[in-house]
């Protein structure tokens, strides 16, 4: 192999370039990135960013050796043909690969009226760009914030209003916040937590429509109860979307899960066969996760985009060797609390509190699905999953028996 090129200048492009060196790989690297930064951290931008903490500028990840590596910054990867192994760029430049890394990441899904999206005062966050921009505005110490969404980013960015003393509410069109991701018993958990630090928590209700003054400045927001809220700011927090149009013709397997790759990170074709030249890793990739065998499994967490940009670093220069089989792990900090996660929560159908209480803040609950643990969540007891993990690689059964004196009720989600 010559020149490996990398598309996506973030966390797991830097990661496999910095894994391909630490592997002895000693030909070109080219990182071809869409947004004008250098790789950065994230999940700083929702927490310490929004508080006014730190910077976005300096958010930069730190460098573990020197890459000797090229980069394209600030210009997107447009097209693949596999055949001429090229990679064709936003500039109508273009770059040929003896081995292609995919590691395009996902990007904020924006408000759906473009419109209404475009009023001063709406704003997303995904990038530092994002950050830097609402950051500004919330430390102007705008009236009322309204975040539309509840997952971890919604929540964290509620958390970070009421930490600056600004009135926030949160819509959410589930029962309760973070139920996508870990289920309707912590979320109720999360509800109160947020309630508790004085979020005016709107669930079950979506907004309808966002209005602007005669100056293009949102002012208020329709909500599906009838109600009208008057606001300043308005984060659109609704998941992500994962760049996979650039791949479109490219012959490769794609979906709304991401570009589609096996558990060495090889790229599929539509015809289910890997590339043994094309490999993702990341927010964008899905792949087949032994121990959660229902489809294949799509990630959005740190820990995975750094593992699998190894494995993808790994299978570049040595095949097909090292599988990507690690346990997803996630962390989020808001309100005051410290939530880990192991597992695939969301894809349980049982939850039991397994230690700890609900009612004091402090617990771990165990998820189980078709009888066996496969996920499990700790608020303020981190060091206790690592039991849980050991459980859900061991396929136990659920609910897990810890102490058989007092065994856990599960609950149906
Ligand atoms: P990304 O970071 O999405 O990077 C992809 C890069 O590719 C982007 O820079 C993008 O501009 C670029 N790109 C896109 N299309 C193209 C193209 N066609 N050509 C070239 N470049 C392109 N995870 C946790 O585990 N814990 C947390 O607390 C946490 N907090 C988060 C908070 C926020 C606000 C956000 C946004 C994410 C958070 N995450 C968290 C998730 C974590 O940041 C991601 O899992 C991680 O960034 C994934 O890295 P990646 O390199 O796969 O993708």
């Amino acid at each position: 192999t010559e020149h490996v090129v990398i598309a996506g200048a973030s966390l797991a492009g830097l990661h496999a370039a910095e894994a391909l060196r630490e592997y002895g790989f000693g030909g070109r690297i080219t990182l071809v990135g869409a947004e004008p930064h250098p790789p950065y951290d994230r999940p700083a931008l929702s927490k310490r960013v929004l508080t006014g903490r730190l910077s976005a500028d300096d958010t930069g990840l730190p460098r573990s050796r020197d890459l000797d590596a090229q980069w394209r910054l600030g210009v997107a990867a447009q097209g693949l043909d596999r055949q001429s192994r090229t990679v064709h760029l936003a500039d109508s430049s273009s770059i040929t690969y003896d081995k292609l890394l995919i590691a395009t990441g996902a990007r904020a899904r924006s408000w759906p009226d473009p419109a209404e999206a475009a009023l001063d005062g709406v704003f997303g966050i995904r990038t530092s760009d994002d950050a830097r921009a609402l950051a500004a505005r919330l430390a102007a110490r705008p009236r009322r914030v309204l975040v539309i969404g509840s997952g971890f980013i919604g929540s964290e960015t509620a958390s970070v209003c009421r930490e600056l003393g600004l009135e926030v509410t949160v819509v959410e069109r589930s029962p309760a916040p973070l139920t996508g991701a870990l289920g309707v018993p912590a979320g109720i958990a999360a509800a109160r937590l947020q309630r508790a630090h004085g979020v005016d928590l709107r669930t079950g209700t979506s907004v309808l429509a966002l209005e602007g003054d005669d100056a293009g400045r949102l002012c208020r927001a329709l909500l599906s109860d009838g109600t009208a809220l008057d606001v300043d700011i308005a984060v659109v927090a609704l998941g992500a979307i994962r760049n996979v149009e650039w791949l479109d013709g490219s012959g490769l397997a794609v979906s709304d899960l991401g570009a589609h790759c096996d558990s060495f990170c090889r790229a599929i074709d539509t015809n289910g066969v890997p590339d043994d030249d094309v490999l993702v890793a990341g927010d964008v990739a899905c792949w087949p996760h032994p121990l959660f065998d229902e489809g294949p499994l799509a990630v959005e967490h740190w820990d995975n985009a750094i593992r699998q940009a190894r494995i993808a670093a790994a299978t570049m220069l040595h095949g097909p060797v090292r599988a990507h089989t690690a346990l997803p792990t996630f962390w989020s900090n808001q309100f005051g609390v410290n939530i880990k996660v192991v597992g695939v929560p969301s894809r349980a159908d049982q939850v039991a509190v397994v230690q700890g209480s609900v009612e004091d803040g402090a617990f771990v609950a165990a998820y189980g699905r078709g009888g066996r643990v496969v996920g499990a969540l700790a608020v303020d007891t981190p060091r206790a999953l690592d039991a849980y993990a050991a459980m859900i690689a061991e396929r136990a059964s659920f609910p897990p028996v810890l102490n058989a004196a007092d065994g856990p009720d599960p609950v149906r989600v």
